[in-house]
């Protein structure tokens, strides 16, 4: 195999993580302990009708065979013990030492004024370090572009991206590409604990390209006129997108979001998430109860009406209980028959 950044050399090095380590570090250990390694992760991605998001969030044994509701499989427990976000024989040792030149100045200057700040009543900080954030914004989206297959990007723009990231140590400021991306801060408050509520993990719909890292959200666009505000269970709520999109080589905007929004948004992907499996299950229990009473499937237009019925369009639906669903069920099927 041959490395993916120099295109040159035998890709010798192993457990290259392709998002930056001691930034999701304290996201994946189950009590935030900031030691490399010892969390768990489950992966939850699904099918859902909205986005397809596709995360990881840390947990432990017992934890993940609380959210399956039964005792997890050697594979899933295989599964929750790799690594998280790393890969072997992808990259080569000379380029790990190039990603290290990338992120050290980051993490030295530009991580403690989120994570060791005050940010209240903070609602973006500008940083006049254009080189330093957009190299480690760009190493984080070509790594995950390289390495989840779920992750996208045109031709054009991966090279450009390892073009640049190869000549980053000579490259100037004004040089570097420009594609346009916005960056938004999850203020966490609390102790290392409570980084562990936070997600890992991309989102595969190309519409735009949205990473988590932890208390760091990347959301990146190709080019001028792929820029658009996807909503995003809160992430975007405030319709303020294209005034914190980073386009030039000046300074880079991020946006702080207080830590309020951030259980907010954390939240509502956990409930919706959770929806959609309670959906598939309504909809089983409805079509089972169709079947025995007409000895055929319901339309799927019929589906629709039901869910309607039984959520009244909104998604907060975890409130009904199996038998609760039953009984809404049989009064949605008695009321078709009169
Ligand atoms: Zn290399």
């Amino acid at each position: 195999m041959i490395c993916e950044l120099c295109k040159e050399k035998e890709a010798n090095k192993k457990n290259t993580h392709y998002l930056t380590d001691s930034i999701i570090r304290t996201c994946l250990n189950l009590d935030g302990v900031n030691k490399r390694e010892t969390g768990f992760y489950f992966d939850v991605s699904n099918n859902t009708p909205f986005v397809d998001f596709n995360f990881q969030r840390g947990t432990s044994i017992p934890k993940l065979e609380e959210s399956l509701g039964r005792e997890a499989t050697e594979e899933e427990i295989g599964k929750a013990k790799d690594i998280p976000f790393s890969v072997d024989n992808v990259f080569c040792s000379q380029c790990e030492d190039i990603f290290t030149s990338i992120e050290t100045p980051f993490i030295e200057t530009i991580l403690p004024q989120f994570r060791q700040s005050d940010l209240t009543g903070t609602n973006r900080i500008i940083l006049p370090q254009n080189k330093t954030v957009k190299l480690f914004i760009y190493l984080q989206i070509w790594r995950t572009a390289i390495c989840e297959v779920v992750y996208n990007l045109t031709e054009e723009t991966m090279e450009n991206l390892r073009l640049t990231i190869v000549n980053s140590n000579t490259i100037e400021s004004c040089d570097i590409p420009n594609f346009p991306f916005h960056i938004t801060y999850l203020e966490t408050v609390g102790d290392e604990k409570a980084y562990t509520s936070n997600f890992v993990g991309c989102t595969s719909d190309r519409n735009p390209n949205i990473i988590f890292m932890n208390d760091f959200v990347i959301q990146f666009f190709e080019n001028n006129n792929e820029i658009k505000t996807l909503e995003f269970y809160g992430l975007n709520q405030s319709n303020d997108l294209e005034q914190h999109i980073n386009t030039d080589n000046e300074e880079v905007i991020i946006k702080v979001l207080p830590n309020q929004r951030r259980l907010d948004i954390l939240g509502r992907i956990n409930k919706e998430e959770k929806v959609q499996k309670s959906v598939s299950y309504f909809i089983g229990t409805f079509s089972k109860q169709w079947l025995l009473i007409f000895g055929g499937f319901p339309h799927p237009n019929l589906i629709q009406e039901y869910l309607q019925f039984i959520t009244a369009g909104e998604f907060d639906i975890l409130k009904y209980t199996q038998e609760n669903i039953i009984e809404k069920t049989t009064e949605f099927i008695d009321s078709k028959l009169k």
